[in-house]
């Protein structure tokens, strides 16, 4: 599915445009059934800039597909930049099967929050501990460089910086805002608010933002049942877009037991309230023209 913004013209894709493409939408844990429509892989987000830098957001299980993609490409990528919001397995579960770390040529950046290199290093070494899998980092043979972060701005290049902010969720996790020229997405999973109001560092980050991604896991119904479980309602999401005036909602983290019907219902409710609103599909692709980028606001 392709979709253009903000022109919705379904003219030819164009060379040279940001592209953000959801590899995985769904929350929590992949599933199989009920996903023709929403998709099932975890959550795995690219952010590919019209100079083609490469960011990812998560490596849900989605982040095997986007490998398999990457490679048959004929682009000269060598760098992939990935930020992990947190080290749930739903988060990082596509790093097992990611066909990029058998390539030397590859450089890959895994940006974690800790508090040294080693640490994050220390996290997948535990991850890919034997008795769990076969496959360990020594074998891999791209350079995998593992970097730390804390909250503020994290700069690829000229162009291109990431800001992170820690939210509430079980053991911390951290809202993305990658801004590229004049453009910015932010990404916010697992991400629990305060009961009675929205968190307000997450509201100052997404401020204006082009397109908002949200974790919409529950909905208003559901989420008293499920406090402190770490996640938001679409309702939230909705009232996060309104407040932060963002420009585009897309709801993400989609739970692994709402069925592609709830999840339409959802999707019409919070349009409802915030018109410009999507709920995030596996392999859905948001194309924004270079000549938007480069338009002096
Ligand atoms: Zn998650
Ligand atoms: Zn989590």
């Amino acid at each position: 599915m392709d979709i253009f913004y903000p022109y919705e013209s379904k003219s030819k894709k164009l060379m040279n445009t940001l592209k953000i493409k959801i590899w995985g939408s769904r929350g929590s844990f992949p599933i199989t059934e009920l996903n023709e429509s929403f998709g099932g892989e975890t959550s795995c987000v690219e952010v590919r800039t019209s100079d083609n830098d490469l960011i990812l957001l998560d490596m849900g299980t989605g982040l095997r597909n986007f490998g398999n993609s990457l490679i048959k490409e004929k682009s000269n990528i060598k760098d992939i930049n990935i930020f992990l919001s947190h080290y749930h397995y739903d988060h990082i579960l596509g790093f097992l099967m990611f066909v990029p770390l058998f390539i030397d040529k590859f450089n890959i950046n895994i940006y974690g929050p800790g508090k040294s290199d080693d640490e994050i290093k220390t996290k997948f070494e535990a991850f890919l501990n034997p008795s769990f899998w076969p496959v360990d980092i020594d074998m891999l043979n791209a350079k995998i460089n593992f970097k730390h972060y804390s909250s503020g701005k994290i700069k690829i290049n000229e162009n291109l910086q990431i800001i992170t902010c820690k939210h509430g969720h079980p053991g911390g996790a951290n809202t993305l805002r990658v801004e590229f020229d004049r453009f910015s997405v932010t990404y916010v999973t697992d991400c629990e608010h305060p009961s009675s109001h929205l968190n307000q560092n997450i509201i100052d980050i997404a401020k204006g933002t082009d397109i908002l991604i949200h974790d919409a896991q529950y909905t208003p119904e559901q989420m008293p049942k499920y406090k402190g479980w770490g996640h938001s309602s679409w309702e939230q999401c909705t009232d996060l877009a309104l407040q932060a005036q963002v420009k585009k909602l897309v709801l993400f983290h989609h739970n692994p037991d709402h069925s592609n019907s709830m999840l339409e219902k959802i999707e019409k409710d919070a349009q409802s309230k915030f018109t410009n609103t999507l709920s995030a599909r596996e392999g859905m692709e948001i194309f924004i023209p270079k000549e938007v980028l480069e338009a002096v606001i």
